[in-house]
């Protein structure tokens, strides 16, 4: 769904108030309020009242759309930019397309970033697993001052690790982590959360902290001081999806707090992990997220 279907199927704001109801009530309208279906309608305002409890309500209540002064419409395009962004779209951009203040559209693609955590299965098959450090202060040297190195790339930088999981062919999990966290007892607890070891098999660089790994399932390093591959061993479909997340890190998003880095982190998830799916129904699942 781009934005001129957008604009072709939800011209107004009633338009987008049915598309709501049929997608929040797809086997029939239910009371807000109570849960009953002995619900009429009231089409002139929209609203449908209850004749259990007697109260009426609308498709928005309890909804994102419902406390806002933004048309529905303006949330519609919002989904779509983002769900089409391969590299996300900044709040700024986000707030010209939209014609609204940049606090607001960022406000609007973190409500919609909730609406994309993914709880997801078990990964399965071969399974890659890799860290990557993202945000942080910029590399810089002080001149004439040897105690500081600035900050140094990869592991022991002072940026934020993130630890990323893909099947080949699959989807991909990621999360932020503490960096005390990349410990052999923290990546195992990891892996057991997110990857089925039935029959699975999980290829790493050589990172110490994945030495203990085969005591869940069947472990492959790859040594990249010397390879890139070894046949099915590698980890270049992590290394592509983290070259992703960093482009729209990077060129998108400029800085990322820590503190929504998860949030980031499932955006760039989500839409991987519906790369092959029709872009309607990726909005309309993600519609069903939001109310
Ligand atoms: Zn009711």
């Amino acid at each position: 769904m781009n934005i001129i279907k957008i604009f072709q199927k939800f011209p107004t704001q009633e338009s987008c108030i049915d598309h709501l109801e049929s997608v929040r009530w797809s086997d029939g309208v239910k009371c807000a309020y109570c849960g009953s279906d002995n619900t009429y309608p009231m089409p002139k305002e929209k609203r449908h009242h209850c004749n259990s409890c007697k109260k009426s309500f609308s498709v928005t209540i309890g909804t994102i759309f419902h406390d806002t002064r933004i048309p529905i419409q303006k949330w519609f395009l919002a989904m779509s930019l983002i769900i089409n962004a391969k590299k996300g779209i900044s709040a700024r951009q986000l707030g010209r397309d939209l014609e609204v203040n940049k606090d607001t559209a960022w406000r609007m693609a973190m409500k919609i970033r909730e609406a994309m955590k993914d709880d997801g299965e078990l990964l399965q098959g071969i399974v890659e697993m890799d860290e990557t450090y993202v945000g942080g202060k910029p590399r810089k040297v002080k001149k004439n001052n040897d105690d500081d190195k600035g900050n140094p790339r990869g592991r022991g930088t002072k940026k934020t690790p993130v630890v990323g999981m893909v099947e080949r062919k699959g989807n991909v999990k990621a999360q932020k982590v503490d960096k005390q966290s990349l410990k052999s007892k923290d990546l195992n607890e990891l892996i057991r959360k997110n990857v089925d070891p039935n029959g699975s098999v999980l290829v790493t660089d050589e990172y110490r902290g994945y030495r203990k790994v085969s005591s869940i399932l069947k472990h492959y390093t790859i040594n990249h001081s010397y390879e890139y591959a070894n046949g099915e061993i590698h980890t270049n479909t992590i290394e592509s999806f983290w070259s992703l997340v960093k482009r729209g890190i990077v060129g998108q998003f400029h800085k990322v707090s820590v503190r929504y880095l998860d949030r980031y982190m499932d955006e760039f998830c989500y839409r991987y992990n519906r790369r092959k799916e029709c872009s309607e129904c990726v909005f309309n699942e993600m519609l069903i997220n939001m109310i």
